[in-house]
């Protein structure tokens, strides 16, 4: 089927290519748990590998069920090409890779989770890649920090903790006076917002978390929108335009738009050097169990839309509550980017802090019943953690100021069960918490 019909609830379900398997009708995607394919002879190997011809070459590098998957990720971002990698990790990591070289930077926004901190600060740094970290409450932080080395500019859209939402189209457009692309990991935000709508090139995901959506499966993708001149500029992405000798001498920005007809050198060069060289392959069960989470994506995130703004109205009026962080929380002109940016709901995710501090915190993250005590997000459940002493522990206390944990913030991750059900869990637990704080005094 096209995907023409461009409803996020269908393209889930529809999108790409795929109506059923070629090989046998089967109507759901089936899993070709194989590493090689056979090839028709010596010319089609040949070809294969010269890029002259696309087809399977083995599972490190594509397999048809993953390609399904990054077949309808694309459509779903509004993106000409996916690369499913085996997880979140490795999508982000692969984004810089492909663009950047010992000696260049990046420039990125400090609201970040906590794992993409430390790969930026700590392994990328280690392997040449400077990371400068711009506060994207003013996009002009992006431009100030810009020199002839910056080759991306690098948000989330609705990042955790500080949930407060990016300004995606402020920072594409400065960075297009550069031509410097805008990477956006949409993890928490997907079918609510469509990030290349509003000028990024890259779109990434942790497929782990909403997508999926059922806990079962670590999975990421990179979906390249085809919207980005990577030729525009030599000097600015030499990846892009010196020839590469791995590749007998190819230069990918002006390859690929030859050999395929769509300008997506970033998903090719993706693919066939850095999944060629580094692994990093998602597994095709896993890309089948994303597949099935993948077809309720639009109604799941309605869901946990809906709930999370009852919570919200819940919590500012509870007594235990001191400070309820959510997206539309924010002042101006930070809520404002809520409005502009999500579409169909304000976002899955809500922070709190309590009247009792850490120890109230840590009290009421025990006392909860029926939200799971876990580091994911975005499952069906409910969940809840407290970020300073699981998720962001490695960071230190500037890091962690700078990405918006404090140590009294509780997250929660409002699932999709009835949001009384959920209403009722909060409630109790709050009601317990303060017990923390007079643990604490005594
Ligand atoms: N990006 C965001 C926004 C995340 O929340 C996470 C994980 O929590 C990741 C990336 C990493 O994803 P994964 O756990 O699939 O490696």
């Amino acid at each position: 089927m096209s995907t023409k019909r461009n409803n996020p609830e269908t393209i889930a379900i529809h999108g790409g290519d795929y109506k059923s398997d070629p090989a046998t009708n089967a109507v759901a995607v089936p899993i070709y748990r194989t590493t090689s394919y056979q090839f028709n002879n010596t010319e089609h190997a040949a070809n294969l590998f010269a890029l002259k011809e696309f087809g399977n070459i083995y599972t490190r590098i594509m397999n048809p069920t993953n390609d399904v998957l990054e077949k309808r990720v694309a459509a779903l971002e509004g993106g000409l090409s996916c690369v499913t990698v085996s997880s979140g990790q490795t999508a982000s990591s692969f984004a810089i890779l492909n663009v950047a070289q010992a000696g260049d930077n990046i420039v990125s926004s400090t609201d970040l989770y906590g794992g993409t901190v430390s790969l930026f600060t700590h392994t990328l740094s280690k392997l040449g890649i400077e990371i400068r970290y711009a506060d994207p409450s003013d996009p002009k932080n992006f431009e100030k920090m810009v020199d002839d080395k910056t080759r991306a500019f690098y948000g989330e859209t609705l990042p955790n903790p500080y949930l407060r939402v990016f300004p995606i189209k402020e920072v594409s457009d400065i960075g297009r006076k550069y031509n410097i692309p805008l990477i956006m990991d949409n993890t928490a935000s997907p079918v609510i917002c469509k990030p290349i709508e509003h000028g990024a090139a890259i779109v990434i995901h942790s497929l782990t978390k909403y997508i999926g959506g059922h806990g079962t499966a670590v999975a990421g993708s990179i979906v390249d929108s085809g919207n980005f001149d990577w030729t525009a500029d030599p000097k600015r992405q030499p990846l892009f335009n010196e020839p590469d000798a791995s590749y007998g001498g190819v230069i990918w920005g002006k390859a690929v738009p030859e050999l395929t007809g769509a300008n997506v050198p970033f998903a090719v060069r993706a693919r066939v050097c850095l999944l060629r060289d580094l692994g990093s392959a998602l597994a095709p069960d896993n890309a089948f169990a994303i597949i099935q989470g993948l077809e309720t994506v639009a109604l799941r995130m309605k869901q946990h839309c809906e709930n999370a703004e009852k919570v919200v109205n819940f919590l500012k009026k509870h007594k235990e509550v001191t400070k309820v962080i959510y997206s539309t929380e924010h002042n101006k002109p930070i809520a404002d980017r809520a409005k502009k940016y999500l579409k169909g709901g304000y976002g899955p995710m809500v922070g709190i802090e309590l009247k009792g501090g850490i120890e109230a915190g840590k009290t009421f993250i025990e006392s909860l019943k029926m939200f799971y005590h876990v580091a994911n997000i975005g499952d069906v459940r409910s969940l809840a953690i407290h970020p300073a002493s699981t998720t962001h522990s490695q960071l230190n206390e500037k890091e962690l100021a700078a990405t918006g944990v404090t140590q009294s913030y509780v997250r929660l991750c409002i699932g999709i069960e009835h949001v009384d059900d959920i209403i009722e869990d909060l409630n109790q637990a709050l009601n317990k918490s303060s017990k923390g704080k007079l643990r604490a005094v005594s």
